[in-house]
């Protein structure tokens, strides 16, 4: 008998969770530990945050779901993992023991490595949907007296798409709201060039995004790190390649969200030989902790070096499909293991994401995510906000069916020859 734990309820958690326990025998057991009863479908955020969405709408309520997949659902969040005890901490003092843990916890926010980032400072947030909310209660009151916008992503970030996706989402709405022509726009961004994403861009999201931000009128700061935020005022230096400061602006604002770098959660930062300095998990190329082989890591918890040195420090994204990827591997290592057998699967790390700007967007695949790449492509329509408003109910779907990947949805990516595992 086995008995397998997924921490962390998230988008990478809850289908770990699905995709397991298909691959456990009739023996084993499976635990869902999350902080909280609710997932919610953080891709959606920006839409919440200007009234598009109403955070309802994008929560799926765990408990009884978990019950009919005769999944353990632990409400309680972890207070530490203990690996080197195979077990889990909970904030309530119980402890899990496991055979098998998947780290899927996400990322801690850290607002506060800068002065007056970040919901208690005074810039917003769309990573949570309770920021999200906050955020659009500040949009609503910014609406009735329009001024300057600021939105971007700071030194050390490393999901820059919905800064993006944020900033023409708003520009969109303004636009409807006839207000638009009262709000200069200014997007911010650790990033060497526009469209780098982290990834030294995909296709030619460089030109694509350039020319969207021209056409709506957004001007850009590029290599910007944020030395502090004050109420309705942003420090910016600009850093030139030598890494020596080029330029101080100081940048007023009547509403500004920024994206801030991520690091491992609390549960697991500093635990001695699974987590580097920063607190990500540190996975070989089966998602599996080298150190405690019984650990494995999927979604934004995991380490994953830069593409290369930049004057401000950019990260890696960890992009939706490239985490099912990872999901799908970490199922089928576990599978293996219990059976006896040696793990064998790698994912991908292939991404395929929609970027929504409201009235359109740009899509792009990147195969594998990490350049160099078999697949480099991407391309701006209309169609891609209708495609991620479908992708949202059909994910959402899933999460309320209890399904990971359905046949159709292999089926299709098999067709398009978008992979979740290397052969
Ligand atoms: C605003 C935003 C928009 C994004 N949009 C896209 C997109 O359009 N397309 C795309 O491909 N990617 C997108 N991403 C990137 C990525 O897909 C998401 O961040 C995704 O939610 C990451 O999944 P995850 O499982 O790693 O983390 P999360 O979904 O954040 O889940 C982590 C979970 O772990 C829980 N947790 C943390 N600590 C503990 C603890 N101690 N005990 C118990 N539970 C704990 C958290 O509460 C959370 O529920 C976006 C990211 C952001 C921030």
């Amino acid at each position: 008998m086995a008995h397998v734990v997924v921490l962390g309820a998230g988008l990478g958690g809850v289908i770990a969770a699905y995709e397991i326990k298909e691959k456990l025998r009739g023996e084993d057991s499976l635990t869902l530990v999350s902080r909280g009863e609710t997932y919610h479908f953080v891709p959606s955020n920006p839409w919440v945050a200007v009234s598009w969405r109403k955070r309802k709408a994008i929560e799926v309520s765990l408990p009884a779901i978990m019950k009919k997949k005769h999944i353990e659902f632990v409400s309680v969040g972890a207070k530490r993992v203990h690996p080197a005890d195979n077990r889990i901490e909970l904030e309530d003092g119980r402890s899990i023991p496991y055979d098998y843990l998947v780290i899927a916890t996400g990322p801690d926010l850290a607002f506060d490595e800068i002065e007056g980032l970040g919901p208690a400072g005074a810039t917003q947030s769309i990573c949570h949907v309770d920021h999200a909310e906050k955020a659009a209660a500040a949009f609503e009151a910014f609406c009735k007296t329009p001024g300057p916008i600021v939105v971007g992503a700071v030194q050390g970030a490393s999901c820059f798409g919905p800064a993006y996706e944020f900033a023409m989402i708003l520009d969109t709405e303004l636009r409807k709201r006839k207000v638009r022509d009262k709000v200069p726009m200014t997007f911010v961004t650790s990033e060497p060039y526009i469209g780098h994403l982290g990834l030294d861009g995909v296709g030619d999201t460089k030109g694509l995004l350039e020319s969207e931000m021209r056409n709506r009128h957004i001007k850009w700061i590029t290599n910007a790190r944020v030395a502090k935020v004050e109420p309705g005022k942003m420090h910016v230096e600009e850093v030139a390649e030598d890494g020596s400061v080029k330029a101080k602006q100081e940048l007023p604002f009547a509403f500004s969200m920024m994206l801030p770098a991520f690091r491992g959660v609390p549960a697991i930062l500093g635990v001695d030989g699974l987590v580097n300095p920063r607190g990500f998990v540190l996975i070989d190329k089966h998602q599996r902790s080298p150190k405690f082989p019984n650990v494995f890591g999927v979604g934004v918890t995991v380490a994953i070096p830069p593409t290369g040195k930049t004057p401000v420090p950019v990260g890696v994204p960890k992009t939706g499909f490239m985490i099912e990827s990872m999901v799908t591997a970490t199922a089928q290592n576990i599978g293996a293991l219990i059976r006896g057998e040696t793990p064998t699967a790698e994912a991908t790390w292939n991404a395929v994401c929609l970027a929504d700007f409201g009235d359109g967007g740009v899509a792009f695949v990147a195969q594998p995510q990490i350049p160099p790449r078999n697949v480099n492509w991407a391309a701006k329509g209309g169609w891609v906000h209708l495609a991620k408003e479908a992708f949202e109910g059909y994910f959402l779907g899933k999460v309320r069916k209890g399904e990971s990947e359905p046949f159709y949805e292999k089926l299709l990516l098999d067709t398009l020859g978008i992979h979740k595992l290397k052969t």
